[in-house]
Protein backbone atom coordinates (compact mmCIF):
# COMPACT_ATOMS: atom_id res chain seq x y z
CA UNK A 1 0.00 0.00 0.00
CA UNK A 2 1.35 3.81 -0.60
CA UNK A 3 0.51 6.28 1.63
CA UNK A 4 1.28 10.13 0.86
CA UNK A 5 1.45 12.49 4.21
CA UNK A 6 0.95 15.69 3.11
CA UNK A 7 1.09 18.98 5.02
CA UNK A 8 -0.27 22.05 2.73
CA UNK A 9 0.83 25.47 3.24
CA UNK A 10 -0.52 28.64 3.50
CA UNK A 11 -0.01 31.11 0.73
CA UNK A 12 2.04 33.12 3.21
CA UNK A 13 4.25 29.72 4.37
CA UNK A 14 4.38 27.76 1.32
CA UNK A 15 7.87 27.66 -0.31
CA UNK A 16 6.87 28.45 -3.75
CA UNK A 17 4.70 31.65 -2.45
CA UNK A 18 5.99 32.28 0.77
CA UNK A 19 7.83 34.99 2.97
CA UNK A 20 10.92 32.76 3.23
CA UNK A 21 12.90 30.34 1.34
CA UNK A 22 13.10 26.70 2.76
CA UNK A 23 16.14 27.59 5.15
CA UNK A 24 13.83 29.35 7.78
CA UNK A 25 12.01 26.37 8.78
CA UNK A 26 11.14 23.94 11.43
CA UNK A 27 10.02 20.72 11.01
CA UNK A 28 6.56 19.94 11.53
CA UNK A 29 5.71 16.58 13.80
CA UNK A 30 2.39 15.48 12.98
CA UNK A 31 3.26 13.58 9.61
CA UNK A 32 6.28 12.01 11.15
CA UNK A 33 4.03 11.12 14.23
CA UNK A 34 1.76 9.31 11.82
CA UNK A 35 4.30 7.76 9.73
CA UNK A 36 5.43 5.74 13.22
CA UNK A 37 1.92 5.00 13.54
CA UNK A 38 1.25 2.85 10.45
CA UNK A 39 0.85 -0.16 11.78
CA UNK A 40 4.01 -2.51 10.65
CA UNK A 41 1.48 -5.43 9.25
CA UNK A 42 0.54 -3.01 6.24
CA UNK A 43 4.16 -2.85 4.60
CA UNK A 44 3.24 0.25 3.35
CA UNK A 45 5.30 2.57 1.42
CA UNK A 46 5.41 5.92 2.85
CA UNK A 47 6.27 9.34 1.72
CA UNK A 48 6.06 12.41 3.77
CA UNK A 49 5.44 15.98 1.60
CA UNK A 50 5.93 19.05 3.68
CA UNK A 51 4.53 22.31 1.66
CA UNK A 52 7.01 24.36 3.30
CA UNK A 53 9.59 22.93 1.99
CA UNK A 54 8.76 21.12 -1.53
CA UNK A 55 5.98 21.16 -3.77
CA UNK A 56 3.53 18.65 -3.83
CA UNK A 57 4.56 16.12 -7.21
CA UNK A 58 0.87 15.88 -8.40
CA UNK A 59 1.81 12.75 -10.95
CA UNK A 60 2.45 10.80 -7.75
CA UNK A 61 0.03 7.82 -7.38
CA UNK A 62 -1.03 6.52 -3.76
CA UNK A 63 -3.71 4.33 -2.40
CA UNK A 64 -4.52 6.67 0.67
CA UNK A 65 -3.50 10.66 1.17
CA UNK A 66 -4.12 11.67 3.92
CA UNK A 67 -3.90 15.37 4.86
CA UNK A 68 -3.46 17.64 8.22
CA UNK A 69 -4.72 21.55 8.13
CA UNK A 70 -5.11 23.96 10.41
CA UNK A 71 -8.20 26.63 9.68
CA UNK A 72 -5.56 28.88 7.61
CA UNK A 73 -4.69 25.82 5.19
CA UNK A 74 -7.88 24.02 4.94
CA UNK A 75 -8.63 25.76 1.53
CA UNK A 76 -5.01 24.62 0.38
CA UNK A 77 -6.15 20.75 1.97
CA UNK A 78 -9.03 20.72 -0.64
CA UNK A 79 -7.62 21.42 -3.84
CA UNK A 80 -5.35 19.00 -3.16
CA UNK A 81 -7.74 16.68 -1.83
CA UNK A 82 -9.39 17.30 -4.89
CA UNK A 83 -6.62 16.59 -7.20
CA UNK A 84 -5.80 13.49 -5.52
CA UNK A 85 -9.35 12.31 -5.22
CA UNK A 86 -9.77 12.55 -9.24
CA UNK A 87 -6.66 10.42 -9.61
CA UNK A 88 -8.61 7.52 -7.35
CA UNK A 89 -6.34 7.87 -4.43
CA UNK A 90 -8.61 7.78 -1.34
CA UNK A 91 -8.24 11.21 0.81
CA UNK A 92 -8.50 11.14 4.79
CA UNK A 93 -8.32 14.91 6.61
CA UNK A 94 -7.46 15.40 10.17
CA UNK A 95 -6.30 17.94 12.65
CA UNK A 96 -7.62 21.24 14.06
CA UNK A 97 -9.78 22.04 11.24
CA UNK A 98 -11.16 19.38 10.19
CA UNK A 99 -11.67 18.18 13.96
CA UNK A 100 -13.66 21.20 14.95
CA UNK A 101 -15.89 21.69 11.22
CA UNK A 102 -16.04 17.89 10.73
CA UNK A 103 -19.42 18.37 8.68
CA UNK A 104 -17.45 20.75 6.14
CA UNK A 105 -14.06 18.55 6.12
CA UNK A 106 -16.23 15.23 4.73
CA UNK A 107 -17.38 17.58 1.72
CA UNK A 108 -13.91 16.89 0.49
CA UNK A 109 -12.51 13.50 1.60
CA UNK A 110 -13.35 10.27 2.16
CA UNK A 111 -13.26 10.48 5.66
CA UNK A 112 -11.95 12.56 8.68
CA UNK A 113 -10.34 11.69 11.75
CA UNK A 114 -10.89 13.88 14.77
CA UNK A 115 -9.21 14.66 17.56
CA UNK A 116 -5.60 13.00 18.89
CA UNK A 117 -5.20 9.96 16.37
CA UNK A 118 -2.45 7.63 18.19
CA UNK A 119 -5.82 4.92 18.14
CA UNK A 120 -7.72 6.45 15.65
CA UNK A 121 -5.44 6.37 12.46
CA UNK A 122 -3.81 3.18 12.60
CA UNK A 123 -8.01 1.83 13.04
CA UNK A 124 -9.13 3.58 10.19
CA UNK A 125 -6.04 2.10 8.32
CA UNK A 126 -6.68 -1.43 9.08
CA UNK A 127 -10.54 -0.77 7.73
CA UNK A 128 -9.20 0.96 4.93
CA UNK A 129 -6.91 -2.56 4.01
CA UNK A 130 -10.51 -4.88 4.55
CA UNK A 131 -12.73 -2.39 2.18
CA UNK A 132 -14.48 -0.50 5.33
CA UNK A 133 -13.48 2.55 5.82
CA UNK A 134 -15.51 4.87 7.77
CA UNK A 135 -16.41 8.23 7.21
CA UNK A 136 -15.09 9.81 11.09
CA UNK A 137 -12.87 8.32 13.24
CA UNK A 138 -13.30 10.27 16.47
CA UNK A 139 -11.51 9.16 19.70
CA UNK A 140 -13.58 9.51 22.52
CA UNK A 141 -11.84 6.75 25.01
CA UNK A 142 -9.77 8.55 27.84
CA UNK A 143 -6.02 9.53 26.36
CA UNK A 144 -3.29 8.36 27.92
CA UNK A 145 0.43 10.48 27.33
CA UNK A 146 1.53 7.19 26.83
CA UNK A 147 0.20 6.69 23.86
CA UNK A 148 2.20 9.15 21.99
CA UNK A 149 5.04 7.20 20.11
CA UNK A 150 8.25 8.95 18.51
CA UNK A 151 8.00 10.44 15.69
CA UNK A 152 9.47 8.46 12.66
CA UNK A 153 11.54 11.20 11.37
CA UNK A 154 13.31 8.99 8.27
CA UNK A 155 12.81 10.67 4.92
CA UNK A 156 13.09 14.01 7.05
CA UNK A 157 15.59 16.25 4.97
CA UNK A 158 17.16 17.88 7.49
CA UNK A 159 18.62 20.66 5.71
CA UNK A 160 15.30 21.96 4.45
CA UNK A 161 15.09 22.65 8.22
CA UNK A 162 16.56 25.33 10.25
CA UNK A 163 14.94 23.50 13.17
CA UNK A 164 14.78 19.76 12.21
CA UNK A 165 14.94 18.76 15.75
CA UNK A 166 11.31 19.18 16.84
CA UNK A 167 9.99 17.77 19.95
CA UNK A 168 6.94 17.93 22.22
CA UNK A 169 7.33 17.27 25.74
CA UNK A 170 3.24 18.28 26.71
CA UNK A 171 -0.19 19.02 24.38
CA UNK A 172 -2.61 21.47 24.86
CA UNK A 173 -2.70 24.41 27.42
CA UNK A 174 -3.78 24.87 30.95
CA UNK A 175 -5.08 28.45 29.76
CA UNK A 176 -8.10 29.61 27.63
CA UNK A 177 -7.34 32.41 26.16
CA UNK A 178 -10.47 33.20 23.61
CA UNK A 179 -8.75 33.72 20.53
CA UNK A 180 -6.77 30.35 20.96
CA UNK A 181 -8.00 27.34 19.50
CA UNK A 182 -5.45 25.08 20.81
CA UNK A 183 -8.11 24.57 24.34
CA UNK A 184 -10.40 23.69 21.76
CA UNK A 185 -8.43 21.15 19.92
CA UNK A 186 -7.02 19.66 23.21
CA UNK A 187 -9.31 18.72 25.77
CA UNK A 188 -7.00 18.66 28.62
CA UNK A 189 -3.11 19.86 29.06
CA UNK A 190 -0.80 16.27 29.34
CA UNK A 191 2.45 15.86 29.70
CA UNK A 192 4.61 13.02 28.26
CA UNK A 193 6.25 10.81 30.48
CA UNK A 194 10.21 12.44 31.43
CA UNK A 195 12.04 9.47 30.19
CA UNK A 196 10.45 9.19 26.92
CA UNK A 197 10.84 12.99 25.70
CA UNK A 198 14.65 12.15 27.26
CA UNK A 199 15.01 9.15 25.35
CA UNK A 200 13.60 10.58 22.07
CA UNK A 201 16.04 14.07 22.75
CA UNK A 202 18.86 11.89 23.45
CA UNK A 203 18.41 10.06 19.89
CA UNK A 204 19.09 13.38 18.11
CA UNK A 205 22.34 14.74 17.28
CA UNK A 206 21.42 18.49 17.19
CA UNK A 207 22.57 20.81 19.84
CA UNK A 208 19.33 22.70 19.47
CA UNK A 209 15.66 21.67 19.86
CA UNK A 210 12.58 23.03 19.13
CA UNK A 211 9.57 22.35 21.15
CA UNK A 212 6.44 22.80 19.97
CA UNK A 213 3.98 22.59 22.78
CA UNK A 214 1.91 26.01 23.22
CA UNK A 215 2.92 26.50 26.47
CA UNK A 216 6.19 24.15 28.03
CA UNK A 217 5.27 24.89 31.51
CA UNK A 218 1.44 23.67 32.14
CA UNK A 219 2.04 21.76 34.72
CA UNK A 220 5.40 23.12 36.46
CA UNK A 221 6.12 20.35 38.91
CA UNK A 222 6.15 18.22 36.05
CA UNK A 223 8.30 20.92 33.94
CA UNK A 224 10.59 20.84 36.93
CA UNK A 225 11.24 17.01 36.50
CA UNK A 226 11.75 17.19 32.71
CA UNK A 227 14.35 20.20 32.87
CA UNK A 228 15.85 18.67 35.95
CA UNK A 229 16.34 15.62 33.70
CA UNK A 230 16.92 17.73 30.48
CA UNK A 231 19.85 19.68 32.08
CA UNK A 232 22.11 16.45 31.86
CA UNK A 233 21.75 16.50 28.13
CA UNK A 234 23.74 19.52 27.67
CA UNK A 235 21.14 20.99 24.52
CA UNK A 236 19.96 24.34 24.08
CA UNK A 237 16.48 24.62 23.53
CA UNK A 238 13.89 27.03 22.64
CA UNK A 239 9.84 27.00 23.13
CA UNK A 240 7.26 28.40 24.55
CA UNK A 241 5.72 29.54 27.97
CA UNK A 242 3.07 32.02 30.02
CA UNK A 243 3.95 34.75 31.68
CA UNK A 244 3.31 33.49 34.71
CA UNK A 245 7.23 31.52 34.52
CA UNK A 246 9.18 34.79 36.28
CA UNK A 247 6.68 33.89 39.13
CA UNK A 248 8.33 30.82 39.73
CA UNK A 249 12.38 31.70 40.23
CA UNK A 250 13.06 27.64 40.71
CA UNK A 251 11.30 26.85 37.33
CA UNK A 252 13.22 30.02 35.94
CA UNK A 253 16.27 28.88 37.55
CA UNK A 254 16.08 25.11 35.77
CA UNK A 255 15.24 26.26 32.61
CA UNK A 256 18.20 28.32 32.36
CA UNK A 257 20.32 25.46 33.43
CA UNK A 258 18.93 22.80 31.21
CA UNK A 259 19.69 24.94 27.69
CA UNK A 260 16.49 27.37 27.37
CA UNK A 261 17.53 30.24 25.01
CA UNK A 262 14.53 31.93 23.82
CA UNK A 263 10.99 31.44 24.83
CA UNK A 264 7.81 32.42 22.69
CA UNK A 265 5.43 34.49 24.50
CA UNK A 266 2.14 35.84 24.09
CA UNK A 267 1.87 39.06 25.67
CA UNK A 268 -1.23 40.29 23.75
CA UNK A 269 -1.47 43.88 25.17
CA UNK A 270 -0.47 46.15 27.61
CA UNK A 271 -4.20 46.61 28.93
CA UNK A 272 -5.77 44.92 31.47
CA UNK A 273 -9.11 45.14 30.53
CA UNK A 274 -8.43 43.47 26.84
CA UNK A 275 -6.33 40.83 29.09
CA UNK A 276 -9.05 40.38 31.62
CA UNK A 277 -11.66 40.09 28.77
CA UNK A 278 -10.05 37.99 26.61
CA UNK A 279 -9.46 35.17 29.45
CA UNK A 280 -5.39 36.50 29.14
CA UNK A 281 -5.01 35.94 32.93
CA UNK A 282 -1.49 35.29 33.20
CA UNK A 283 -0.69 38.15 31.65
CA UNK A 284 -2.64 40.44 34.59
CA UNK A 285 -0.72 42.59 36.57
CA UNK A 286 2.59 42.09 34.71
CA UNK A 287 5.27 44.62 34.40
CA UNK A 288 6.57 43.28 30.85
CA UNK A 289 9.51 45.51 31.24
CA UNK A 290 10.32 43.81 34.18
CA UNK A 291 9.20 40.33 32.94
CA UNK A 292 11.54 40.56 29.92
CA UNK A 293 14.35 42.32 32.49
CA UNK A 294 14.60 39.00 34.56
CA UNK A 295 14.31 36.44 31.48
CA UNK A 296 17.42 38.52 30.02
CA UNK A 297 19.21 37.84 33.22
CA UNK A 298 18.82 34.34 32.87
CA UNK A 299 19.83 33.89 29.31
CA UNK A 300 16.90 33.66 27.84
CA UNK A 301 15.96 35.81 25.11
CA UNK A 302 11.99 37.21 24.40
CA UNK A 303 10.04 36.50 21.57
CA UNK A 304 6.88 38.58 22.00
CA UNK A 305 3.91 38.23 20.63
CA UNK A 306 1.41 40.77 20.14
CA UNK A 307 -2.30 41.15 19.31
CA UNK A 308 -4.08 43.91 17.84
CA UNK A 309 -8.32 44.40 16.28
CA UNK A 310 -9.69 43.70 20.12
CA UNK A 311 -12.95 45.06 21.07
CA UNK A 312 -11.18 47.54 23.49
CA UNK A 313 -9.09 48.78 21.20
CA UNK A 314 -9.49 52.13 19.49
CA UNK A 315 -7.33 54.08 16.91
CA UNK A 316 -4.29 55.74 19.77
CA UNK A 317 -3.64 51.58 20.61
CA UNK A 318 -1.34 51.82 17.80
CA UNK A 319 0.91 54.27 18.47
CA UNK A 320 0.75 53.93 22.38
CA UNK A 321 1.71 49.97 21.79
CA UNK A 322 4.41 50.28 19.99
CA UNK A 323 6.17 52.89 22.11
CA UNK A 324 5.63 50.54 24.81
CA UNK A 325 7.19 47.27 22.87
CA UNK A 326 10.18 49.78 22.06
CA UNK A 327 10.58 50.74 25.63
CA UNK A 328 10.31 47.50 27.09
CA UNK A 329 13.18 45.96 25.18
CA UNK A 330 11.84 42.70 23.72
CA UNK A 331 13.99 40.86 21.50
CA UNK A 332 11.69 39.85 18.55
CA UNK A 333 7.93 41.27 18.49
CA UNK A 334 5.59 39.35 16.79
CA UNK A 335 2.64 41.34 15.33
CA UNK A 336 -0.90 39.89 14.58
CA UNK A 337 -4.39 40.52 14.21
CA UNK A 338 -7.20 39.39 16.15
CA UNK A 339 -8.57 36.50 14.49
CA UNK A 340 -11.89 34.25 15.18
CA UNK A 341 -11.24 31.17 14.46
CA UNK A 342 -14.00 28.83 13.58
CA UNK A 343 -14.90 26.32 16.67
CA UNK A 344 -14.27 29.10 19.20
CA UNK A 345 -16.84 31.01 21.18
CA UNK A 346 -15.25 34.06 19.81
CA UNK A 347 -16.01 33.28 16.53
CA UNK A 348 -19.67 32.44 17.65
CA UNK A 349 -20.46 35.64 19.42
CA UNK A 350 -18.84 37.52 15.97
CA UNK A 351 -21.34 35.50 13.97
CA UNK A 352 -23.68 36.21 16.46
CA UNK A 353 -23.17 40.08 16.07
CA UNK A 354 -22.98 39.97 12.16
CA UNK A 355 -19.15 40.86 12.17
CA UNK A 356 -17.72 38.22 10.43
CA UNK A 357 -16.62 39.79 6.85
CA UNK A 358 -15.13 36.74 5.05
CA UNK A 359 -15.36 32.78 5.32
CA UNK A 360 -12.22 32.23 3.32
CA UNK A 361 -10.19 30.00 5.65
CA UNK A 362 -6.89 31.12 3.74
CA UNK A 363 -7.02 34.77 5.66
CA UNK A 364 -7.29 33.42 8.82
CA UNK A 365 -3.71 33.40 9.69
CA UNK A 366 -3.81 36.14 11.88
CA UNK A 367 -2.22 38.70 9.46
CA UNK A 368 -5.78 39.98 7.70
CA UNK A 369 -9.07 41.53 8.81
CA UNK A 370 -11.68 39.27 8.77
CA UNK A 371 -14.66 40.80 11.13
CA UNK A 372 -15.58 44.58 11.24
CA UNK A 373 -13.84 45.64 14.63
CA UNK A 374 -15.59 47.14 17.43
CA UNK A 375 -14.03 50.45 17.37
CA UNK A 376 -12.08 51.02 14.22
CA UNK A 377 -12.45 50.71 10.86
CA UNK A 378 -11.02 47.28 8.93
CA UNK A 379 -8.70 49.68 7.34
CA UNK A 380 -7.53 51.16 10.51
CA UNK A 381 -6.74 48.25 11.88
CA UNK A 382 -5.19 47.08 9.04
CA UNK A 383 -2.87 50.34 8.37
CA UNK A 384 -2.26 50.59 12.54
CA UNK A 385 -1.26 46.95 12.94
CA UNK A 386 1.45 48.19 9.35
CA UNK A 387 2.86 51.01 11.45
CA UNK A 388 3.81 48.81 14.24
CA UNK A 389 5.52 46.34 12.64
CA UNK A 390 7.41 49.31 11.05
CA UNK A 391 7.84 51.01 14.14
CA UNK A 392 9.35 48.16 16.31
CA UNK A 393 11.00 46.98 13.33
CA UNK A 394 12.70 50.08 12.98
CA UNK A 395 16.66 51.00 12.96
CA UNK A 396 16.34 53.04 16.20
CA UNK A 397 13.86 50.61 18.04
CA UNK A 398 16.91 48.09 17.31
CA UNK A 399 19.52 50.12 18.41
CA UNK A 400 17.97 50.71 21.55
CA UNK A 401 17.81 46.84 21.88
CA UNK A 402 20.95 46.12 20.21
CA UNK A 403 23.59 47.92 22.39
CA UNK A 404 22.34 46.60 25.76
CA UNK A 405 22.89 42.77 24.49
CA UNK A 406 26.01 41.13 25.57
CA UNK A 407 29.02 40.56 22.83
CA UNK A 408 28.11 36.98 21.98
CA UNK A 409 24.26 37.98 21.63
CA UNK A 410 24.63 40.02 19.39
CA UNK A 411 25.21 38.30 16.36
CA UNK A 412 22.26 36.04 16.91
CA UNK A 413 20.59 39.10 17.69
CA UNK A 414 21.16 40.74 14.52
CA UNK A 415 20.14 37.99 12.21
CA UNK A 416 17.16 37.07 13.73
CA UNK A 417 16.19 41.07 13.51
CA UNK A 418 16.91 40.83 10.21
CA UNK A 419 14.81 37.52 9.75
CA UNK A 420 11.78 38.89 11.35
CA UNK A 421 11.94 42.46 9.99
CA UNK A 422 12.04 41.23 6.28
CA UNK A 423 9.39 38.94 7.44
CA UNK A 424 7.10 41.57 9.07
CA UNK A 425 7.85 43.68 6.18
CA UNK A 426 6.70 40.99 3.39
CA UNK A 427 3.69 40.12 5.49
CA UNK A 428 2.15 43.44 4.46
CA UNK A 429 3.19 42.62 0.73
CA UNK A 430 1.92 39.22 1.06
CA UNK A 431 -1.23 39.37 3.60
CA UNK A 432 -3.45 40.68 0.79
CA UNK A 433 -6.81 38.87 -0.19
CA UNK A 434 -5.43 38.38 -3.93
CA UNK A 435 -3.13 35.94 -2.55
CA UNK A 436 -5.34 33.67 -0.89
CA UNK A 437 -5.49 30.45 -1.38
S1 LIG B 1 -1.79 30.76 26.88
FE1 LIG B 1 -1.30 30.66 24.69
S2 LIG B 1 -1.60 28.50 24.10
FE2 LIG B 1 -2.62 28.82 26.07
S3 LIG B 1 -4.76 29.28 25.58
FE3 LIG B 1 -3.70 31.24 25.77
S4 LIG B 1 -2.98 31.77 23.68
FE4 LIG B 1 -3.53 29.57 23.72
Amino acid sequence: MKILLIHPQNYLQRFSSGIYGRSLRYAPLTMPTLKALIPQELNAEVRIIDEMVENIDFTLSADLVAITCITGTALRAYEIAKKFRDKGSTVVLGGIHPTLQTEESLEHGDAVVCGYAERSWPALLRDFTKGEMKRVYEDLEPFSPSLIQAPDRTGIKRKDYIGWCTVEMSRGCSNSCDFCISHRFHHSYICREVADVIDEIKSMSSKLIFFLDPNLIGNREHAKLFFTELKKLKKWWVGCATLDVVDDPELLELMAKSGCKGLLMGFESFCQDTLHSTGKTKNLGKNYTEVVRTLHDYGISVQACFVFGFDSDTPSIFEETAEMIVQAKFDLPQISIYTPFPGTPLFEQFEREDRIVTRNWSLYNGQNVVFNPAQMSIKELEDGTDYVRRRVYSWSALSQRFFEKPAWVKPLVAMSYLGFRFYQYRIKRLGTQEFAG
